[in-house]
This record gives structure tokens, C-alpha cells and sequence, in this order.
């Protein structure tokens, strides 16, 4: 350990230095409170013996000195002194030293008192390391507490959290935003006809594959089941619509077997909202509900499609 020893008397200082050095410590001397002071200010010290009574600044005064910088990681700090009675002890302990030793001093109760120093040292170390250690598992745990873990995407608590700040921010400064809700069609066939393990490996591929579509700063995440929920910052609802078509066009070019309908391979079918100027007094949930009702009438007119609330519902082509 790297100590501070400040001691005016010459060979008190010398005598400090060469007990607490054959302690296996590192010593650095200084003569007064104020170099001490300024050393400290330059070197990385966790522990200071200092006199109380010297020339220059005395050590109760660079006690509170360094107490008032606030410094990270604590500083131990041993005051040596003549003055023996309660209320000068209670003055230095006040100063914020954490031990005193009383002059004469007898060496082994010095290096029992360095000693008891080091071990608060070195419990505050591993306090603090434990501590950072539960600061990055919080954080892992955050990211796990938001995150879909089969689609590898947010889930729908982060969906909650990242639509009303959009909202939010679009209300302020009268932003647009739009919302696309995709539902891979026939889903529950593809599951019957495949295996439900299979099912999982189709909506991972299929959250990858929206994923890739989208842009980095847009947001996507899973609904729920089958359903993923995209959020396309910025953008107006034509403007939307058109993410929307580039994401079905994603899926439909991966021609991935799907036996079970119709077409004979995989397609989504996507519903668009969008907010605008004349959605002030709306929520994030009705912006939400008509990318729903528009997802319900995109599944209604055939599947494989985009569709925005005003769409028409066709009937299904007969195949
Ligand atoms: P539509 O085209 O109308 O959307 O038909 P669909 O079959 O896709 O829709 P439906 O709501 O009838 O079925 C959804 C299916 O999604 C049923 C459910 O078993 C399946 N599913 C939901 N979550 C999971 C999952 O985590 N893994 C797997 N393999 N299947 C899931
Ligand atoms: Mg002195
Ligand atoms: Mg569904
Ligand atoms: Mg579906």
C-alpha cells in the first residue's frame, strides 16, 4: 500500500518512513500539511498518517481538505498527536480522521492501527468492485427484461416504453411516426404442418429478415405470437406504407416453403397507421388500434398484402 506520511520533526519523519517501508509499504514523505497537499492532489493516495501539529497547514486542516475534495473511493486517514485529552481527540476524529495515535507513539500499535486501515481499504475495494459488478448485471438484466428471447428482438414491455416516447416526441414537435403491424399468414398451419420447433426457427428467420429491412434507426419488436410490431420514426403514413410493402416484399422474396397455404410459401400480411398533425389529442393506442383494424382487413382481402384503415376489404381471390 502507498502511504502518506507528513511529519515536521526530521526524525520522527525518518523513523516513519523506515518502520512502515520495512511493513512492506511504499512511503512518501513530506514535511508539512501543505506539500502533503499538494502530493496529494497529484498522486493516487488511499492513505495518509499525518501529524496534527506542524508549520505550513497542520493535519487537521489537510484532513478536512481532503474530506471536502470528495474524492472517489474512500481515503484513511491516521492522526498523530500529542494532545491526549478526550476533547482534542474528539476535534480530530470530527476533522474527519478515521484513528488517531497518540505521541509518543509505540510502533506495534502503529502498525496494528495500519493494519486495521488497510483491511477498511481493502473491504471498500471489493465493495466497490462487487458494486460495479451488480451495476453491468443490472443493466444485462434490463436488456434481458426488454428483450424477446426466441425473435432476439424488443419485446412488447420495450414496445411500451419506445411508443410512448415517440408519441411523445411527436406531439411535442409535431413529428410524424408510423406503426406497422406484421402477422405471418397462416402461421398456425405452418406449426401443423412442420413441428413447433420448426414454427420457432421461422419466426426467428422472419424477425431477422424484418430486421434487416428496416432501418437502424427505426424500432422493431415482437407483439406477441406471430406478430411484429414496427416502429417507422419520422415518417408519414404513405411514407410508412411503403416501409410496410418493403417488409412483405422481404418475406415473400425468401420463397421459404410454406405448404400449408395457398401460395406455397411464406408471406406476412401488414397493417399501416400513421400519426400526424391531426392525431394531437389521440394516444399512441389509437394510432396502434388502426394498424390492427388495417392488419384485419389486409388478412380479409387475401393475405400477403399492406393495407391502411380506409383500404376497402376485398374478398380473397379463389385460388
Ligand atoms: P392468419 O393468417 O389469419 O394470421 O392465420 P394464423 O394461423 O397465422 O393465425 P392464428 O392466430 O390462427 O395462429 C397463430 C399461431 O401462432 C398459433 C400459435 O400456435 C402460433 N404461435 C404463437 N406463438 C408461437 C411461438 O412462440 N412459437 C410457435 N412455433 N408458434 C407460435
Ligand atoms: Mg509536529
Ligand atoms: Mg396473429
Ligand atoms: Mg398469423
Amino acid at each position: 500500500m502507498k502511504i502518506l506520511v507528513v511529519e515536521d520533526d526530521l526524525v520522527t519523519r525518518k523513523l516513519l518512513e523506515k518502520t512502515i517501508r520495512g511493513w512492506g509499504h511504499e512511503v512518501i514523505a513530506a514535511e508539512n500539511g501543505l506539500i502533503a497537499w499538494e502530493i496529494f492532489q497529484k498522486e493516487e493516495i488511499k492513505f495518509i498518517i499525518a501529524d496534527w501539529m506542524m508549520p505550513e497547514m497542520d493535519g487537521i486542516t489537510l484532513c478536512k481538505n481532503i474530506r471536502s475534495l470528495n474524492k472517489a473511493g474512500y481515503i484513511y486517514f491516521i492522526l498523530l498527536t500529542g494532545k491526549d485529552k478526550k476533547e482534542e481527540i474528539v476535534e480530530g476524529l470530527e476533522a474527519g480522521a478515521d484513528d488517531y495515535v497518540a505521541k509518543p507513539f509505540n510502533l506495534s500499535e502503529l502498525k496494528v492501527r495500519v493494519s486495521a486501515g488497510e483491511r477498511i481499504l481493502d473491504l471498500e475495494k471489493e465493495l466497490h468492485k462487487k458494486n460495479n459488478e451488480l451495476s453491468r448485471i443490472n443493466v444485462k438484466l434490463e436488456e434481458i427484461s426488454m428483450t424477446d428471447s426466441l425473435m432476439e428482438i424488443g419485446n412488447r414491455r420495450a414496445f411500451y416504453e419506445a411508443i410512448k416516447k415517440s408519441h411523445h416526441r411527436a406531439c411535442r414537435y409535431l413529428q410524424h411516426y408510423g406503426l406497422i403491424m406484421c402477422d405471418i399468414d397462416n402461421f398456425k398451419n405452418y406449426n401443423d404442418t412442420y413441428g413447433h420447433i420448426e414454427g420457432d426457427t421461422l419466426l426467428k428467420k422472419v424477425a431477422d429478415t424484418l430486421k434487416s429491412a428496416i432501418r437502424l434507426s427505426d424500432d422493431i419488436f415482437r407483439w406477441g405470437g406471430e406478430e411484429i410490431v414496427v416502429i417507422v420514426h419520422e415518417q408519414n403514413k404513405p411514407q410508412t406504407k411503403l416501409v410496410a410493402e418493403k417488409l412483405r416484399q422481404a418475406i415473400e422474396s425468401l420463397k421459404f416453403e410454406h405448404k400449408g397455404c395457398a401460395r406455397g410459401y411464406l408471406t406476412i400480411s401488414c397493417g399501416v397507421a400513421a400519426f400526424n398533425e391531426n392525431d394531437k389529442n389521440n394516444q399512441w393506442k389509437d394510432i396502434l388500434d388502426r394498424a390492427d383494424k388495417a392488419l384485419y382487413i389486409a388478412k380479409q382481402s387475401g393475405r400477403n398484402r399492406v393495407c391502411i384503415p380506409t383500404d376497402k376489404v376485398e374478398p380473397e381471390p379463389s385460388s
